[in-house]
């Protein structure tokens, strides 16, 4: 599994890909605090006005409490109306006033733990996130998603959100390429806009973003190694946002342009699924070859103690004569 990989384009292209995830978790830290901050300022907001003192309800759907301020016939969450308090609030927070309501699970808005991360997500368009548990799960997309559609998010990062949208333009780009094969010059652009974006203020004070910089770096010199795992981590991921990105298209208005889009992915997920085929039965046999070595050698290391045993007993062999000779000459 640890083989390098050698063929320069494929590499370059596995490193772009080990550079996007040096992105993914230098920044997850900070999403998760602002995610932690806004969560809290908003509970806190809502049980004043609720006069709730501890907002505690997992029963309301959200589907039943959408869209409170326009609909007075809605549901009323039984914890003195908190949770369609906190509908409301997400709605203002969202730059369109438009959240996407089919990413959250409601019923854990009052969580410590999952709370957080269900009102976050949505702020994310793209649908398919419900299933998703945990920050962490999320992906570039739904990050740069969340800084701007949040309005707090989109004001704190200002013009700097070009560079987070810059990041997410590779890792669609790199979806949609069928060339699965990247150049130097192309990488290299790639690694330099990836490392602006993690050097931006906002991101001071955060240690992950100085020790995935660091982790660039080594890839921008090519001084670690890039294995056939990696490749095969990389064409997982891929495959992974390749959906998410088809999810995103489906989503719009159905033309032509999209449908060919559309096409153009699958074509490209079938052809990464094929190449990770290629490479399972690649270390199946390197595998096997392994084996076999380790067999034959195993049989040669036993051949080598039999000789050795046999040695050993001649030498013991030969002391037992030199002694019975030693103690005859002591008679004479
Ligand atoms: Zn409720």
């Amino acid at each position: 599994m640890d083989i390098e990989l050698k063929d320069i384009g494929t590499r370059n292209w596995v490193k772009t890909w080990l550079a996007l995830r040096c992105f993914k978790d230098a920044i997850l830290p900070f999403m998760k605090d602002k995610c932690a901050e806004q969560y809290l300022k908003d509970i806190s907001y809502i049980k004043h006005l609720s006069g709730s003192k501890a907002y505690t309800c997992n029963l309301c759907k959200v589907d039943e409490l959408k869209p409170p301020k326009k609909k007075k016939t809605n549901k009323v969450c039984p914890d003195k109306g908190s949770c369609g308090y906190l509908c409301d609030r997400i709605i203002d927070l969202h730059v369109k006033n438009d959240p996407n309501w089919s990413n959250t699970n409601s019923e854990f808005w009052s969580d410590d733990t999952r709370g957080p991360w269900e009102r976050i997500k949505c702020f994310i368009h793209t649908s398919g996130y419900k299933e998703k548990k945990d920050i962490s799960e999320a992906d570039i997309t739904a990050f740069v998603q969340i800084c701007t559609s949040n309005e707090l998010l989109k004001t704190a990062f200002g013009t700097d959100l070009e560079c987070l949208e810059k990041v997410r333009d590779i890792r669609n780009g790199m979806c949609h390429s069928g060339s699965m094969a990247v150049s130097g010059i192309d990488f290299l652009t790639y690694v330099r806009l990836i490392e602006k974006a993690l050097k931006l203020t906002i991101f001071d004070g955060y240690p992950s973003a100085n020790e995935e910089l660091k982790k660039l770096h080594t890839l921008e010199h090519d001084n670690g190694k890039v294995t056939i795992e990696d490749e095969m981590t990389a064409r997982e991921e891929t495959i992974e946002a390749i959906r998410e990105v088809k999810k995103m298209l489906e989503q719009q208005v159905s033309t032509d342009h999209f449908k060919k889009e559309i096409a153009n992915l699958k074509s490209n997920e079938d052809e990464h699924i094929r190449l990770l085929e290629q490479r399972f039965i690649y270390i199946e046999k390197h595998l096997l070859t392994l084996q076999e070595d380790h067999t034959k050698n195993k049989t040669r290391l036993e051949e080598h103690k039999k000789i050795l045993s046999n040695i050993q007993n001649g030498i013991a062999a030969q002391h037992t004569t030199i002694n019975e000779i030693a103690v005859d000459a002591k008679k004479i």
